[in-house]
């Protein structure tokens, strides 16, 4: 099986950013992306949100993104991830075309945000029918639009809406807004949101910019026109992330929990962008992450291949495996520091806290405990207490 240092899944703006941050730092990094490299922007004709680029569309801006991590020698495969594998401690990207294993791993498969499904939808898309009010808002001075959704998002965005746009009509297909109820009071106190219940959008036209919605109220039948310059949808957003269920902790909706490092619940796994439990979903926090994700990638990465060379190539060492979250064993691990030369052989002094996949590959139990090996392979083991038990065991 192949098998490659920094794996990242999806080349939108945090894959991209983190292959640049990972090849910069000398790793071996593969992309695999099941399309276009560029991510959610592609489609969006304009962004004005990205610092440093005042004005760039979508494509451009994800062009240069694509450029950039290019220019540094990056790896790129066309792939559909299919699966994230956990085997003997290894980890195995699993695609529609092969297997690979991997050092380490990014999931960068971004989000997608669920559809109304009507006629015009995908046609205005970019054109006047929008995902994201942050993104897009800013477009509508003055202009009438509509929020079609009915929960928290479609509620607190048509809010932020009216900052921009002269009139915003909240299209709801029940009778009751689901969002909570102050998100709700805040809205409808704002006199320029109009909310209208019970009612579905049967199409968005226009000519080459939106221009109208009709609408069919889901009691009486009726359809009626509101003519308007911008539609935008919220009835839900979902991460690309089915095939890390069960392999990767996630929350509600199958977000991806992450540390601040974006560590996830796996070591060695990382993740990054649209696609985990964060708060703003934007190009530029998608950037942050995916550098992020690739430093910790490193810092991991590299702690493995030392550990590697501190203990599984040397003929015959001892090693030490303690906490470093355990005071007692933070002690013992400064009284072993003293023990290092009067013991006549290699002596290693490893967090098993953070090196956990070494510490479960060596078959260590509980901690602290000493291990001696022999070219890699496991002699012996045993639970130690004190600095007695260490001198003990090395002198058997
Ligand atoms: C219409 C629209 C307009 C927007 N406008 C703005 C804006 O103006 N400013 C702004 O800052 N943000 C904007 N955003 C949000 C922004 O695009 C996202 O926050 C950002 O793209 C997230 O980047 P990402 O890398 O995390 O994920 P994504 O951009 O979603 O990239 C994920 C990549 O992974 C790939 N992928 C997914 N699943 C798999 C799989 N199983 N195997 C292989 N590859 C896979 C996808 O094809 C994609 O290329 C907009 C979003 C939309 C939809």
């Amino acid at each position: 099986m192949e098998k490659r240092e920094l794996v990242i899944l999806g080349a939108g703006p945090s894959g991209l950013t983190a292959a640049i941050y990972g090849k910069r730092a000398g790793l071996d990094v593969l992309l695999i992306e099941k399309g276009r490299p560029g991510g959610q922007i592609v489609i969006t004709s304009e962004i004005e949100n990205f610092p440093g680029v005042v004005k760039a569309t979508g494509r451009e801006l994800a062009d240069s993104f694509r450029a950039h991590a290019e220019h540094f020698e990056t790896e790129f495969r066309e792939g559909t991830v299919q699966a994230l594998k956990i085997a003997d401690g290894k980890k195995i990207v699993v695609t529609n075309k092969e297997e690979i294993e991997a050092e380490a791993v990014i999931v960068a498969t971004g989000a997608r945000y669920k559809k109304v499904g009507c006629p015009g939808e995908a046609r205005y898309t970019g054109s006047g029918v929008s995902y994201c009010a942050v993104c897009d808002g800013a477009f509508f001075q003055d202009e009438t639009v509509a929020v079609i959704g009915g929960g928290n998002a479609a509620v607190e965005e048509a809010d932020y809406l009216t900052r921009f746009a002269s009139r915003v009509y909240l299209i709801h297909r029940r009778d009751a807004f689901r969002a909570h109820r102050t998100a709700l009071d805040r809205a409808f106190s704002n006199p320029k949101i109009v909310p209208i219940v019970n009612s579905v959008v049967q199409s968005i036209e226009g000519s080459d910019m939106v221009e109208k919605v009709v609408l069919r109220n889901v009691k009486t039948d009726q359809v009626s026109e509101i003519p308007l310059a911008g539609v935008f949808v919220f009835v839900g957003i979902e991460p690309n992330a089915e095939f890390v269920q069960g392999v990767l902790e996630v929350r509600d909706g199958g977000w991806i929990v992450t540390s601040g490092r974006m560590e996830t619940s796996v070591e060695g796994i990382f993740a990054a962008g649209d696609v985990r439990d964060t708060f703003l979903r934007q190009v530029v926090t998608a950037a942050g992450d995916g550098a992020s994700a690739a430093m910790a990638a490193y810092g991991y990465i590299s702690e493995q291949l030392h550990l590697q060379s501190l203990l599984l190539k040397p003929i015959k060492v001892f090693a030490l495996f303690a906490s470093s979250i355990d005071q007692d064993q933070i002690k013992l691990t400064g009284e072993a520091e003293k023990l290092k030369g009067q013991i006549g052989a290699p002596f290693a002094i490893v967090d098993g806290y953070r090196n956990a996949r070494m510490t479960e590959k060596l078959g260590l139990q509980e901690l602290p405990a000493m291990v001696e090996l022999n070219s890699g392979r496991v002699v012996r083991c045993k639970a130690v207490r004190d600095a007695e038990g260490i001198n003990v065991f090395c002198s058997m």
